[in-house]
């Protein structure tokens, strides 16, 4: 999708530091870091919000799951735990329309998920 920054970033378009890549899927650094670690997962296939996701997808979202996982231990922090976070709309803050995981992780992280 053109205007979208995420898919400029696949692209090459936009810089990133790149954490992982394959076919489906591109991973990088969060440019505004919430923790210690925060990395970005996210599909190549442009879906703007999770309420778009359709059926046919819900197999790229399974290997968003074990595709993070490989991270955290490609990463070195698998052991130590980490948190995933989706958000969706305008309650939830979604910022970039382009769904994305935030993985957040490197410290024990607040026991709230809600602020
Ligand atoms: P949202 O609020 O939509 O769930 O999260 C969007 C995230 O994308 C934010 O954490 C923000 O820091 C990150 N972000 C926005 N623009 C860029 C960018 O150009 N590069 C990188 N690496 N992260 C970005
Ligand atoms: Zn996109």
């Amino acid at each position: 999708m053109e205007d979208c920054i995420f898919c400029k970033i696949i692209k090459g378009e936009i810089p990133s530091k790149k954490v992982y890549e394959d076919e489906d899927i591109f991973a990088f650094h969060d440019i505004n870091p919430a923790a210690p670690i925060h990395i970005l997962v996210i599909p190549k296939k442009h879906i703007p919000m999770l309420t778009d996701l359709k059926q046919e997808e819900e197999a790229l979202i399974g290997k968003i799951y074990t595709t993070i996982n490989k991270i955290a231990e490609q990463e070195g922090f698998q052991k130590q735990g980490y948190r995933v976070i989706a958000n969706c709309g305008k309650d939830a803050g979604q910022e970039v329309m382009h769904i994305h995981f935030h993985v957040l992780g490197g410290k024990k992280l607040g026991d709230k998920i809600v602020g």
